[in-house]
């Protein structure tokens, strides 16, 4: 069954300039920008430019580039904000919420990266 893409999704209207946003980096194929209701510290959304709903759409259907372009732009973000994880970052949390059971909120692919203080232990 093909992904169904809602082009009047929040992120959508963000990426066509109908909703400001506080932008932290944008690429070639990505925006990120702080989550309007922050869970933590650090609570930023990467999203890609390109119409995916959710994680396995992107990872099944993108370009090579477009997942080049995404997967580094997280990377660079933690950096930007000191969640990486080595030595000199106290690491953070990826999460991507996808469809019904996942409890996805907004049908445009995200990554929420969480960081800035101790996180609880959760999987679920
Ligand atoms: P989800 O549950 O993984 O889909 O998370 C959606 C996230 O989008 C939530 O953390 C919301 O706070 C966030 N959000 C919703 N609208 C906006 C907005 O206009 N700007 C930034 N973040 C938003």
């Amino acid at each position: 069954m093909a992904y169904v893409y809602d082009d009047q999704n929040v992120f959508a209207k963000i990426l066509r300039g109908e909703i400001p946003n506080r932008t932290v980096l944008e690429t070639e194929h990505s925006l990120a920008f702080h989550d309007i209701a922050p869970q933590a510290p650090v609570h930023v959304l990467v999203i890609p430019k390109g119409h995916y709903v959710c994680y396995d759409h992107f990872a099944l259907d993108a370009s090579d580039a477009e997942i080049l372009d995404f997967t580094r732009a997280v990377g660079k973000i933690c950096k930007m904000l000191g969640v990486q994880a080595d030595a000199a970052g106290d690491g953070c949390r990826l999460i991507a919420n996808a469809g019904v059971h996942g409890v996805q909120e907004v049908p445009h692919l995200h990554v929420h990266i969480l960081g800035g203080r101790m996180l609880g232990r959760m999987l679920a």
